[in-house]
């Protein structure tokens, strides 16, 4: 971690509504998401702008975006703590990132990753792709953010973020500085959940257990997890298996200390290990079920949070925009 959190530090976190969010994004994102939004002042939008990049669906776009607003409130976050807000509510955001498309080289965008592994598999990417980057930083700028909690892999865009800070502030208002130079937050390294099929558990491999299934769905998928053919009688490794790094998740030390041990002596067969892995799921999100069939019933109530976030959110984005308006010279009648 580049400097210890204070109370003042303002942390932001961009969340994509592009699908059901699924066990791997809350082992490797969410739970952090519920950790830190209580301890720091965070603002935690979801960012439908973004999805556009990939859907074209209004219907769509609106269900997933209301659909993550409905899984982070039952997954715990507390809306008085910190801002939960959608990203087009705060539209400067998209003529903030215009002003850093002036100020960006185009080389150094045709070096980001999402952009450049799109075109590597020789896939047609969108300007709004292209320019992905500069509207992540003009989200995180925007609130004068000094920490974005990220996974390793994204570490580039906040570097992308900090040059786009430092040359406008250079470029515009080097001897009173407008934004706050961001760092990143890099989450503690957390094993890449795997999917039904052993590979990454991701929405784009059609491979994932949500996190709110439940019944004969979510017992449909854990039962068509990958296994090797194995017979029950014989000894297993527990590591070379996907139902067991997906129980290690779950699990206390104890039980995995335990299953591992069946796992190695033999007569445990991998129906076992489906069988407990599916109680440890439905277990652990049990109550957040039940919270999120609550929240689906105050439709009004989930508005009202998304309002309020917004409305703080617009509040310091303006503080920002002002200024970035007076330096840059962009006229405003009224
Ligand atoms: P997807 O691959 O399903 O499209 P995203 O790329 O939207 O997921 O990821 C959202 C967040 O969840 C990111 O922080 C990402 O690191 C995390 N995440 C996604 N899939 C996994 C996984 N299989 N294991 C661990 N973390 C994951």
């Amino acid at each position: 971690m580049p400097h210890p959190p204070s109370p003042d530090t303002v942390v932001v976190s961009g969340i994509q509504p592009s699908g059901v969010l699924h066990i791997g994004n809350y082992f490797g994102a969410i739970r952090q998401h519920i950790d830190l939004h209580a301890r720091h002042r965070s603002y935690y939008f979801i960012v439908n702008y973004h999805a556009m990049t990939t859907v074209h669906d209004a219907t769509a776009l609106r269900q997933y975006s209301l659909d993550v607003a409905l899984d982070y409130l039952a997954l715990g976050f507390d809306p008085s703590a910190s801002s939960l807000f959608v990203q087009s509510d705060v539209p400067e955001v998209t003529e903030l990132a215009w002003i850093f498309e002036t100020l960006t080289p185009v080389s150094q965008l045709e070096k980001a990753v999402a952009y450049k592994d799109k075109v590597a598999k020789g896939l047609s990417a969108n300007a709004g792709l292209f320019n992905y980057p500069l509207l992540q930083a003009a989200d995180i700028l925007i609130y004068g953010a000094s920490l974005v909690p990220v996974g390793a892999d994204q570490k580039q865009h906040i570097e992308i973020t900090r040059d786009v800070a430092a040359r406008f502030n250079q470029t515009f208002c080097p001897d009173d500085p407008v934004f706050p130079i961001p760092e990143p937050m890099i989450l503690d390294e957390v094993a890449i959940v795997p999917g039904l099929d052993g590979r990454k558990m991701s929405k784009s491999y059609n491979n994932t257990i949500g996190i709110f299934d439940e019944g004969k769905a979510l017992k449909k998928k854990v039962m068509s997890i990958v296994t090797d053919s194995a017979p029950l009688e014989a000894p297993k490794d527990p590591d070379a298996d996907n139902v067991f790094s997906l129980i290690k998740l779950f699990a206390t030390d104890e039980e995995r200390a335990e299953i591992a041990s069946a796992y190695r002596a033999g007569g445990y067969g991998y129906g076992h290990a489906k069988k407990e892995l599916l109680r440890m799921i439905s277990n652990t999100f049990a109550e957040h079920r039940e919270k999120r069939r609550e929240l689906e019933r105050r439709p009004d109530y989930v508005m009202d949070v998304l309002r309020d976030g917004a409305s703080r959110a617009r509040e310091a984005a303006d503080t920002y925009m002002r200024r970035v308006r007076e330096v840059t010279g962009l006229i405003r009648t009224h």
